[in-house]
């Protein structure tokens, strides 16, 4: 008897492509005999051995489900009424299950190439008319991180746009949700801006405020006509940003119809699960002398190569690698999936469905009010949608006991003064069973259900028609819905199709096991401010997540709050700027950032009020030790940090590491590693013990959150024990200050997908897939370095975890650009790897270790088959205007047109013979960029123009 009783972990094996035969072989092909041959030859030897994963074997998917399913146990799910910008919510099912839980949607990448991406542009297309059409401003972005964040963002918004440019004062109401305002703070205080924060009703002069923020409905339920004083800010050329609740807006006057010239928000409850404070998306739209300076995403309209309608991203694509620390904002991923899940639940309800939900929940509210007054209650509100304000004096403590008691979470106010939030989910039942809680003769609902009067002020009514676009008015059945959503899926490669082989993002395989657990109510259904002991399940789930992260990374703790990368760096820079006002060194401002950093880096080192300083790279793509000492030296007064990424952004292990780090600590810096490649490093190294003071990584590039086309993200950040009291805190945490997002632990819910990633393949299985990655990486270099130069590799010839192929000698030879392989690439059913970043004319190309060496071989064939071809147009046999790139990617439509092309309609669309067994459609041809920006339309056109065009 040799089989083992114990359960065998099946799952390292699984989340790793290749298998043991073609490992060996791939080994060959690189002339090493194992792969602990292959590491040691990558990993300098000055930084040989700093990580060691302390953690224990991997667990097989069903004991690691079950383990989790334990955690999850200890969450309490009470009656919540809490609201402050969260709120209970149904998820459609057939929105939970074709998109949320469907990997078409939730693999996907951020759409910057749009051939392959018209399902989702065209759902975010939806989302940007949504938000239009209810806060009636006529550009809205494809969502931002949170509400508070994106208060934040409207904050420096109109910073940018007031023609008050004296003014640093920002007016912030006290009516705004409390996590909004602590944001507020955090972001203000580095870029020098004052926020005043007052009851907008008391406020005298407003000349000194270059902007405001107001709530809409307040956050304490009133309903505050906004008009006049929108108008005096108007009056001093401040801006005036509304925050405002999307399910009230459909019965209320749009914040543009009353002046604003933003409007900010959650689309939360539109159907994603509260999941403990995230992911949700946040809205951010504004009028459209604006849309130039919209921070986040926008999808416009334009034309393909036929001059068919066709979607992409606009303007801003990519915007920080353009404009560096100019950049309107850091923000790159931010949270398309739940944007795209608010889109659809608008889409399947429809504009008569969600005004039905609307007045529903202000109906069962003002039946509350209206017993509650009858049993003596002191409702503090005439007018609300759906929250209500009770003084309820001495009582407040007995009350909330009472309510404890009864499972039921009400809003702790203050000490005299409950409130409570209705919504969706709510019934008759759950409103007596409130009324209970305050003894008395109880009041008839019937009764009171018969006379009910709407509590909505009537000059706030909504006059203008809502959802109007058939998009809204046709997928009501769930057929018809399913079918929608399968039909956008179709148009789109995701992972569930093809290896998506993105330089700097890991798209790696998100595993099942790993996605099940945050669907459940457990994780899913509870709200980010519940009393403690009810989350004791994410307590202990965040808790051992931190430990891992620390395992991982060699630091010594970890915050899980920021929620993208982007806001990780955000938050790094502000502990070492804290960290150095600490010791009195409050000069410290400069921030040193090697030219080949990913933009969001000096994009962040901006908005945490440090002056980026930008250091050289050699001929190999590495830092330029020279430069960045002369540099260092040179600011060593006012040297704040260095922001580097490593392995280097070109790809590199870097071999100067450890000096580097010593340069920058000699001179009073200290050290931010970029850990968006933590993917090389994973139980190789570890930044923590190498020199790294503080580090960011992407659990959604890493640790297997999936990108969900564009988000949501997690961006934890690992920190030394100096910085650790620098941490960000939140009001409902034991360290109050300096919250970056709107929740204390960012997007909990998807937490759960790094947990199990890390539960299952312990210590030995992460150190396993790292090595994995960097063999693929290699292997795909090796193979295709004859046909395109690898543009930087270390000394030993070897790359880290992807490489940089250099198609600037093709262009010289041929004409033909990155542009043309990437979508020729569409053509072979793959999505494009990463265009001219961090080099122009390059690609560059992770395949990761989940990738198969059949899928890697597929892609190399591939590449080489567009080789021949572009040796082909060299030779003159292809014409250098008319081939197969330059037309590239190729329709079925123009497959049964007229065929004019000097080339063949078979090498046209099966270029591989394997490709006619199965074969990826493109649904328009090549988009035009120019077009799309010179033409803007950021929301779905009306029938008539589309029949028009
Ligand atoms: C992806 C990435 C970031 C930004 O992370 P987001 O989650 O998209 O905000 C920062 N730096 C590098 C090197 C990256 O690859």
């Amino acid at each position: 008897m040799t089989t083992s009783l114990n359960t065998q972990n099946e799952f390292i094996a699984r989340h790793i492509g290749p298998r043991q035969a073609d490992e060996a072989a791939m080994l060959q092909a690189l002339g090493f005999d194992s792969l602990e041959a292959l590491s040691a030859s990558v990993i300098p030897e000055s930084i040989k051995g700093t990580s060691v994963l302390d953690m224990g074997e991997g667990q097989g998917e069903a004991e690691a489900l079950a383990a989790i399913k334990a955690i999850a146990g200890k969450n309490q799910l009470f009656k919540t009424y809490i609201g402050q910008g969260y709120y209970n919510c149904h998820t459609p099912a057939p929105i939970l299950r074709n998109l949320l839980e469907n990997p078409a949607w939730y693999t996907a990448y951020t759409p910057y190439q749009p051939e392959i991406s018209q399902g989702r542009l065209e759902s975010l297309l939806n989302y940007q008319t949504l938000i239009s059409d209810l806060t009636g401003l006529p550009i809205s972005n494809s969502s931002l991180l949170d509400e508070a964040t994106a208060a934040a963002e409207a904050m420096t918004f109109c910073k940018r746009l007031s023609k008050n440019k004296g003014s640093h004062r920002f007016f912030a109401s006290s009516h705004c949700h409390p996590q909004t305002l602590d944001v507020l703070r955090t972001r203000a205080e580095p870029l020098g801006i004052t926020v005043v924060v007052e009851d907008e009703r008391e406020l005298g002069d407003v000349s000194d405020y270059f902007g405001a923020l107001l709530q809409y409905p307040a956050t304490n339920g009133d309903l505050f006509d906004y008009r006049e004083l929108v108008e005096r800010f108007h009056g001093v050329n401040a801006l005036v940003a509304v925050a405002a609740d999307l399910l009230a807006l459909t019965l209320l006057a749009a914040p543009g119809e009353f002046g604003a010239d933003v409007a900010i928000g959650s689309a939360q409850r539109f159907g994603v699960p509260l999941g403990f404070g995230g992911p949700h998306a946040a809205y951010f739209a504004t009028r459209d002398a604006y849309k130039r300076d919209m921070p986040g995403r926008l999808v416009g309209m334009s034309v393909d190569r036929f001059g068919k309608p066709a979607l992409r991203l606009a303007m801003q694509t990519r915007e920080q690698h353009i404009r560096r620390e100019k950049a309107t904002s850091n923000i790159c991923t931010a949270q398309v999936l739940l944007a795209n899940i608010a889109s659809m639940y608008a889409v399947y309800h429809g504009p008569v469905g969600l005004k039905q939900i609307a007045q529903r929940t202000h109906q069962l509210t003002a039946i509350l009010a209206q017993g509650l007054v009858a049993q003596g209650v002191a409702v503090e509100q005439e007018y609300f949608f759906d929250t209500l304000t009770l003084a309820t004096g001495s009582a407040t403590a007995e009350l909330h006991a009472k309510a404890h008691a009864a499972g039921i979470n009400l809003r702790v106010v203050d000490d005299l003064r409950l409130g409570l939030s209705l919504d969706e989910t709510s019934r008759q039942a759950d409103v007596e069973a409130l009324w209970a809680l305050f003894g008395g003769v109880q009041p008839s609902f019937a009764s009171l259900a018969a006379t009910v009067q709407s509590r909505l002020p009537a000059a706030l009514l909504r006059q203008s028609a809502l959802l109007t676009h058939p998009v809204f008015n046709r997928y009501h059945s769930e057929t018809e819905l399913m079918r929608y959503l399968r039909k956008l899926a179709d148009k789109d490669l995701a992972l569930d199709r093809t290896m998506i082989p993105l330089g700097s993002c890991t798209m790696k395989l998100n595993a099942a096991s790993e996605m099940i657990p945050i669907t459940w109510p457990e994780f899913g259904s509870l709200h980010p401010f519940a009393p403690a002991e009810q989350s004791q399940g994410y307590k202990q789930l965040t808790d051992e997540l931190e430990a891992m992260l620390c395992a991982a990374t060699g630091y010594d703790a970890v915050s899980l709050q920021p929620n993208a990368g982007s806001q990780g760096e955000y938050a790094g820079l502000l502990a070492i700027r804290a960290y150095h006002q600490s010791r009195g060194d409050e000069r410290r401002d400069i921030c040193l950032i090697p030219s080949s950093a990913h933009g969001t880096n000096p994009a962040t080192a901006h908005m945490a009020g440090m002056r980026v300083v930008v250091t050289a790279c050699d001929t190999r793509g590495n830092v330029d030790i020279d430069d960045l000492r002369a540099k260092a030296l040179e600011h060593r007064e006012h040297l704040a940090a260095l922001m580097i990424t490593y392995p280097s952004t070109h790809g590199v292990f870097e071999e100067g590491i450890r000096e580097i780090c010593a340069i920058v600590h000699d001179n009073g810096g200290q050290v931010y590693i970029d850990g968006a490649n933590m993917n090389a490093m994973v139980g190789l190294c570890a930044p923590g013990k190498f020199g790294g003071d503080v580090s960011h990584l992407n659990l959604h590039k890493t640790f297997c959150i999936p990108h969900g086309g564009g988000g949501p993200g997690v961006g934890p950040i690992g920190v030394k024990s100096h910085l650790a009291p620098f941490l960000p805190g939140h009001g409902q945490m034991d360290r109050k200050q300096g919250a970056v997002c709107a929740a204390p632990y960012g997007s909990a819910s998807i937490l759960p997908i790094t947990w199990m990633y890390i539960r299952m393949m312990g210590g030995a299985g992460l150190k396993r897939a790292s090595q994995l990655a960097i063999l693929n990486a290699n292997y795909i270099s090796r193979r295709l370095e004859e046909h395109y130069p690898v543009l930087y590799s270390g000394s030993n010839g070897l790359v880290a975890h992807e490489c940089i192929l250099d198609l600037r000698p093709l262009k010289e030879t041929s004409g033909i650009s990155v542009d043309d392989v990437a979508k020729r690439l569409i053509d072979f059913g793959f999505h494009a790897p990463t265009m001219s970043f961090p080099v122009a004319g390059t690609l560059m190309i992770e395949p990761t270790e989940s990738e198969s060496k059949e899928e890697l071989d597929r892609f190399i064939n591939a590449m080489i088959q567009i080789r021949e071809e572009i040796r082909a147009v060299e030779a003159g046999t292809l014409d250098k205007d008319d081939n197969p790139l330059k037309n590239a990617p190729h329709t079925a439509a123009e497959l049964v047109g007229e065929w004019a092309h000097a080339y063949s309609r078979e090498q046209a669309v099966y270029p591989l013979a394997s490709l006619v067994e199965s074969k990826y459609w493109p649904p328009v041809g090549r988009v035009d960029n120019v077009f799309g920006d010179r033409n803007l339309v950021c929301a779905c056109p009306s029938i008539e123009a589309y029949q028009e065009s």
